[in-house]
Parts: structure tokens; sequence; C-alpha cells
């Protein structure tokens, strides 16, 4: 059997080990999944674009382009419908500092802070990319709906978790097992959706 070689378009060990695990299920010992810390050359990719979607394959294109090899990629956030979808694609630096969960979290709170539990609906959105050496490329979205608690609660996860409660769960995602929300998350849905159609264009490669 072939393994076939994917770089995944990330320095982010945590997400490594998730994309891993899903392709793993999917197509066992087929894929050979390595990240941009084999490649330390390359500096990271500026998000330029408006949507998940084009700084997704943004990502997975450039790297597909300087490393030769079929490359995924993945872009997410959080839109709060009372926030007119924001922080959207800025969810990582919504306080204005890169990467500062709790500055980031704590802004969407103050300001929701006067919008009642019934009107605080938001959804996570997640869109992964693959990008093959012939310029060829697919795309697929994932989302979890939920609301947006009054206050924070739950020590797991990262960035929004203990602020976002999925639909008809009074747990926040920060209060749940890595496995559980794997099992219903924006990221795990659409790498789960677009796992089979990367190991068929992997194939084709041959
Ligand atoms: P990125 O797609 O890894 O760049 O993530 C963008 C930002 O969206 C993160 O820094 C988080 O603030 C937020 N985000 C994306 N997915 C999640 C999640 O599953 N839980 C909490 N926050 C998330």
């Amino acid at each position: 059997m072939t393994r076939h070689r994917l770089v995944l378009a990330t320095r982010n060990v945590g997400k490594i080990e998730e994309f891993r695990r899903i392709l793993d299920d999917i197509a066992p010992g087929q894929i050979d999944l390595v990240g941009l810390e084999q490649f330390p050359e390359l500096g990271d990719v500026e998000e330029t674009g408006t949507s998940f979607e084009e700084n997704s394959l943004l990502k997975a294109r450039t790297v597909c382009e300087q490393t030769g090899l079929p490359a995924i990629a993945d872009d997410s956030g959080l839109c709060v419908d009372a926030l007119d979808g924001n922080p959207g694609i800025f969810s990582a630096r919504w306080s204005g500092v890169h990467g500062n969960d709790k500055a980031n979290l704590e802004k969407v709170l103050l300001e929701l802070a006067h919008v009642s539990i019934v009107d605080r609906t938001a959804h996570f959105t997640c869109v992964t990319s693959l990008a093959m050496p012939d310029g060829s490329s697919i795309t697929q979205e994932g989302i979890l709906k939920g609301y947006i608690a009054n206050m924070p609660a739950g020590d797991k996860g990262f960035g929004y978790d203990p602020i976002f409660h999925p639909v008809g769960s009074e747990l926040s995602l920060a209060q749940m097992d890595s496995s559980a929300k794997d099992a219903i998350s924006h990221r795990g849905q659409s790498l789960r959706a677009i796992a089979p159609k990367v190991v068929t264009m992997l194939a084709s490669l041959r």
C-alpha cells in the first residue's frame, strides 16, 4: 500500500494530533501527515482573505506551492448573531492582541452584556481545504450551533470554549472532554467530511 505524504499548514501540535486521529480512523496507515515543524524555513502564511474559506484555501495553496506536496489547512472562528457575525475571521485577535484567549472572550462578554440569553445565539465555523500540486483544491465547511453564556465555565479546551454552549447542552465546551467535543465540533465535522475525499485525491496521485 502506498503511504501518501500530506502537509498540515500549522505548527499547533494539538491540531496535528486531532487531524492525524481522524485521518487514521478513515484511512488507517495510508496518510503520513506532517506539520510545518518539518519545514522550519517556512514563515507563517498571512491570513489576508475576507472569509474562512478564502483564508483556509490561501494557507493550503501557499504551503502546497512552497513544499511541492499536497497540503491541508483549516480556518475557524466564532460568529455571534447579535454582533453581526463577529468576531468571525478576527476571532484569534478580537481584543487586539493575537492569541489572547482570555481578553478575546471577555470582549465578547462585554459586548453582549445587555443582550438577553435568547438573543445570544452563535456558531463556530471551520473550513478545511486540501490543495494539490496540480492546482486543484477542495473545501469543506463544518458548523457547531450554540449560544454564548453570561459567564465563563470550565477549564478545558481553548479560545472561546468557556463561554460557548452547544445547542441543548448545559455544559460549555470547556467543561467537555476532548473526545466529546471532537465528536460534535465544527472542526471534527469538517475534517470527517473532507477526509474520504482527501484519501481519494491522494490515491489519484499514483
Ligand atoms: P484558527 O482557525 O486556528 O486560526 O482559530 C481562530 C480562532 O477562533 C482561535 O484562536 C479561537 O479564538 C477561535 N476558535 C476556533 N475554533 C475554536 C474552538 O473549537 N473553540 C474555541 N475557540 C475556537
